[in-house]
């Protein structure tokens, strides 16, 4: 993965500049706090996983970095446009992130190559050709070329989650936001999933990943994060937060899931 961080396709842009900068994040829901205050930086190349329990806050961070979420206060930077400039075009910044859900969020009525170039056509404007070569060499990088006429229907989970991440792939993004996106699959699919996740981290997407997979955390990532009752508790890189955390937290949520 370092030899990816030092491939910067932004040129001009050091491979040190954070693609994902927060400072400071807080968001409301009511009167619950769910982020307390949350800063985070993540390079180009870098692959970060959030782990902790359910409701500490993790699918609202990544909600937040693409604006389904409204922060209550701070600040959020994403390739350098501020999201939380009130002046910022979402709508272009959001083109940029790609967000793949537990949920797989294909549109049912359309077949997968469809699924793969409606954005592509209405957001980018691309024309037919391209959106659907663009569509194609992404099917191919998830292992699913043969299903480009196939409806979602008559794909099983873990061939609709990977067609939803060719299709955010198929925007060209700067970084890939994943929540959980193996928790609703059986068990035995799983594994497809997270090995498409591996090769996009091997050729140096940057990626944000909420997880409960502590093998791919420890094997993929290049730092954990460890979120608790909205705040980030811990962080650094996997073989320290989840082989050797610190703080009495971490410990304890780690008892509990591995
Ligand atoms: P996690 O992903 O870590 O399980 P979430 O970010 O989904 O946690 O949720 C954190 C807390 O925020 C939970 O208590 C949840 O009930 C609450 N929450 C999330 N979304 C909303 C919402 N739209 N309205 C009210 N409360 C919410
Ligand atoms: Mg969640």
């Amino acid at each position: 993965m370092a030899d990816a961080k030092t491939d910067d396709p932004a040129g001009a842009v050091s491979s040190e500049t954070p693609v994902i900068s927060i400072d400071g994040l807080k968001k409301s829901f009511g009167d619950l706090e769910v982020l307390k205050g949350v800063d985070l930086s993540v390079t180009r190349g870098e692959v970060v996983c959030v782990i902790g329990p359910s409701g500490s806050g993790k699918s609202t961070l990544l909600r937040c970095v693409n604006l389904l979420e409204e922060p209550t206060a701070g600040k959020i930077v994403v390739s350098g446009t501020e999201l939380t400039d009130p002046d910022c075009d979402i709508d272009a910044a959001r083109t940029r992130i790609g967000m793949v859900f537990q949920q797989f969020n294909l549109f049912a009525h359309l077949n997968v190559l469809d699924n793969l170039t409606i954005a592509q056509r209405k957001v980018l404007g691309r024309g037919k050709e391209e959106s659907e070569r663009v569509a194609k060499s992404n099917l191919e990088r998830v292992g699913l070329s043969d299903k480009a006429s196939a409806m979602p229907a008559q794909l099983s989970g873990g061939q609709q989650q990977r067609a939803a991440i060719a299709r955010a792939l198929s925007m060209n993004p700067d970084v890939m936001l994943f929540d959980e996106p193996t928790s609703a699959l059986d068990p035995e699919l799983v594994g497809d999933v997270l090995g498409v996740m591996r090769g996009l981290a091997e050729e140096g997407m940057t990626m944000l990943v909420v997880t409960h997979e502590m093998q791919f955390a420890r094997e993929v990532a290049d730092t954990v994060l460890f979120m608790d009752g909205g705040y980030v508790v811990e962080q650094g890189d996997p073989a320290q937060v989840i082989g050797a955390p610190r703080e009495r937290r971490t410990k304890e949520f780690l008892a509990r899931v591995l």
